[in-house]
């Protein structure tokens, strides 16, 4: 076909496609995707990637999308909510013929750098036969191998922190032509504490322009949210459970000293699976992993939490995404959006800290159409609480006994190791204390209580011969500027327990010591306070921030991301057009300017009086000085921005992604014939399905 005929016969698409969305009714209800009006080079992408027929939010997100409205679409997890977005995305810059020299024309906001690279195979695999770019940007990597890059792409997928960063900092970067806004899992992304980042992000882009909102939860602050977005589409709002129809969910009653007992013993009967081991904390993960292996159940082990190094996170993934049985013990990490293939069970060792993290948590398994099963532990203490939020939240859980006789004690066991091998007795107190604390910073003290837990026995199950001394030593204080927070933590340590803490006989334990103390028990003892809740928020947000750092807890929201000032005193040369806006407003100085003198109006858009030589040296030199430290400031910020974004929790994927993510970081043009295209069956079973998942997930 000459290239005219070919340029002729896409712009009768163009004009056919975009007829046929204004057109679109939003009540209908197509089944497949190729009744839908899509380019056809969508629809080949789909039609290899094995997606024919569309799940309900698909049904109903994708023709109000395609027909241009803004939408709010919460469904279930693995209900499909990922092409439903990426659809529309590629259709919306397909219709307006982007192209390669529009420059940015999408941009997809995920809490996570796990999920947003999800996005992006996913969007990978539809969209392989345009020709439009499409990058990561979720840090990991220096900012400016992301700044060279990141204006060729059409399309951004990216973490919060990071995009705004680089609307901050990376001159060049442009919205202006942003035809579309999407953010994934926003719940998520509001209670990570990104509000204020993404109201930031949302203040940056064009108003003209479409916004699509996607979550698995109906929480108020998705709500919120939906001014962005007029169209809801709740499509599970009516059903009678919020999670997946196909998912079994049980708990069961155990004492906390029994824990790693049932765990143990469900691992040893149940080798032919593939499980995803929930704990509260990564030092708990790191005792049980270690321990466990040590134990050799007999099936293969693994762990992911947030302190190992990105291309380790990255290695796991990909292992736990293609092995067919494994256990992998997890924090929360593991909870969010991620599409794991073929998880039989999700087991919750330590209770999530509220139904949303719940329901994040079971949806890793009952995945679209596959079947799936999670079990809960539930603390005596525990039940009440727990099963009234769950039953508000419409998830329908079912209780079950364990057979006592079908229950090893590791407690021996753990003993031994411990008393062999030091490394283990320290990861053994770290995991009783995190434990602890994360108990302690509950936020919902209707359900978890410090104080009724048996902290003797518990240790004693982990193998230890004594009880850890825990510490929470108290500082006053009200300031919530977070570099002040910074400062204070320098002077003093505050909340938390600091490896020196274990073992130490004379820690002293600071408290807000005016409150009165009717009776002591053992633990309010240790920790020599009464009401765990009488903190002030300045305490709570330094606890919070202290722990993002010092460990993740599955209690723990993040407090709201700062957004440092010191980004405000930027170089000139790298003033965004955001900063150079600001810097406008700089012209009220020459207001305060001294009169009848010479003015001078420098690169930062100051005025200033110059006088005599001498007096000039000096203000140079001093300016100077000042510049060198607050570019030393801001240096300190963006490392503190940095070690935020990474205990974001971001995960890395597979191994080959490892070549995406550096791929994508460079440039990944869908056309570049460089991904080689799987020939697949349709699968009939779920094992084929099955394999056509690990096939995808390898293929690549
Ligand atoms: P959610 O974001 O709602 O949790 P995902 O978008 O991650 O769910 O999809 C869950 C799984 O379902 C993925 O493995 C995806 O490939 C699969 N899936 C989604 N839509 C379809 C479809 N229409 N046909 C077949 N599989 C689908
Ligand atoms: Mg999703």
């Amino acid at each position: 076909m000459s290239a005219r005929k070919n340029r002729n016969r896409l712009q009768n698409e163009f004009d056919e496609l975009e007829i046929k969305c204004q057109n679109l009714s939003p009540y209908s209800n197509f089944e497949y995707f190729n009744e839908l009006p899509l380019s056809s080079l969508t629809q080949e992408g789909l039609q290899e990637s094995n997606y024919i027929q569309m799940t309900e939010i698909q049904r109903k997100a994708i023709p109000l999308a395609l027909h241009g409205k803004d939408v709010l679409g919460a469904a279930k997890t693995g209900s499909g909510k990922t092409l439903a977005l990426l659809i529309p995305l590629i259709e919306k810059l397909f219709r307006e013929k982007w192209s390669q020299l529009d420059g940015l024309g999408a941009l997809v906001i995920a809490p996570t750098r796990e999920l947003a690279v999800q996005i992006f195979e996913v969007l990978r695999k539809i969209g392989r036969k345009h020709t439009l770019s499409a990058g990561l940007v979720i840090g990991g990597k220096k900012l400016e191998v992301e700044q060279e890059r990141i204006n060729r792409m059409n399309i951004l997928i990216c973490t919060p922190g990071r995009l705004l960063q680089h609307m901050d900092q990376t001159a060049s970067f442009n919205c202006d032509n942003l035809q579309i806004l999407i953010l994934d899992e926003a719940d998520r992304i509001l209670d990570m504490g990104f509000e204020k980042t993404v109201n930031a992000i949302i203040d940056n882009l064009p108003k003209e322009r479409q916004t699509l909102l996607f979550s698995a939860t109906q929480t108020n602050s998705v709500k919120d949210l939906a001014r962005l977005s007029l169209t809801y589409v709740f499509v599970h709002e009516q059903s009678e459970h919020s999670t997946p129809p196909n998912l079994s969910q049980y708990y069961l009653l155990c004492k906390l000293p029994e824990k790693l007992d049932i765990l143990f013993s469900f691992i040893k009967s149940h080798l032919k699976t593939k499980g995803l081991v929930f704990f509260s904390s990564c030092k708990q993960v790191r005792f049980v992993y270690e321990t466990f292996c040590k134990m050799q159940p007999g099936v293969t082990l693994m762990h992911l939490h947030g302190k190992q190094k990105q291309h380790k996170r990255l290695e796991i993934f990909n292992k736990f995404s293609s092995i067919k049985y494994a256990y992998l013990f997890a924090t929360d990490i593991a909870s969010r959006g991620l599409d794991f293939p073929a998880v039989d069970w999700v087991i919750q060792v330590d209770a999530p800290e509220n139904a949303d993290t719940y329901i994040h948590r079971v949806g890793r398994t009952a995945r679209y159409e596959a079947p799936g099963n999670a079990l809960l532990y539930l603390l005596p203490n525990e039940e009440q609480g727990m099963l009234g939020v769950l039953e508000k939240k419409k998830v329908p859980i079912e209780k079950i006994k364990v057979k006592p006789s079908k229950i090893t004690s590791v407690q021996k066991q753990l003993q031994l190791l411990c008393f062999k091998d030091p490394e283990i007795k320290y990861l053994s107190q770290k995991a009783f204390i995190s434990y602890m604390r994360s108990v302690y910073l509950q936020s919902d003290k209707s359900i978890f209580n410090v104080n009724e837990l048996p902290a003797e026995e518990f240790s004693s199950s982990l193998g230890l011969s004594g009880t850890p001394k825990i510490k929470f030593a108290k500082k006053s204080g009200s300031k919530n500027d977070i570099r002040e927070k910074s400062k204070e933590r320098n002077e003093r340590s505050e909340i938390g327990i600091s490896d020196d803490d274990i073992n130490s006989v004379d820690n002293q334990i600071k408290v807000d010591e005016k409150k009165s103390k009717p009776k002591k028990t053992k633990l309010e003892k240790m920790f020599q306070r009464k009401n765990m809740s009488v903190f002030t928020d300045h305490y709570k947000k330094l606890v919070e921030y202290e722990s993002d750092k010092e460990d993740e807890f599955i209690t723990l929201k993040r407090v709201n991301h700062e957004l440092p000032e010191e980004f405000e005193q930027k170089k000139p040369e790298s003033l965004s057009k955001r900063k150079l806006l600001m810097a406008k407003s700089k012209k009220h100085s020459i207001a305060n300017a001294p009169r009848g003198e010479k003015l001078l109006f420098d690169e930062d858009g100051n005025f200033h009086a110059a006088g005599p030589v001498l007096d000039q040296k000096k203000k140079f030199l001093d300016k100077e000085l000042k510049v060198m430290e607050e570019e030393d400031v801001k240096d300190k910020i963006i490392a503190k921005e940095k070690q935020l974004e990474d205990s974001e929790e971001e995960i890395a994927f597979k191994n080959k992604r490892h070549k995406i993510l550096e791929d994508s970081e460079e440039e990944t043009t869908f056309k570049n014939k460089r991904h080689k295209i799987l020939e697949v069956e349709e699968p009939m079973t779920l094992e084929d399905q099955e394999e056509l998942a690990l096939k995808l997930l390898e293929g690549r």
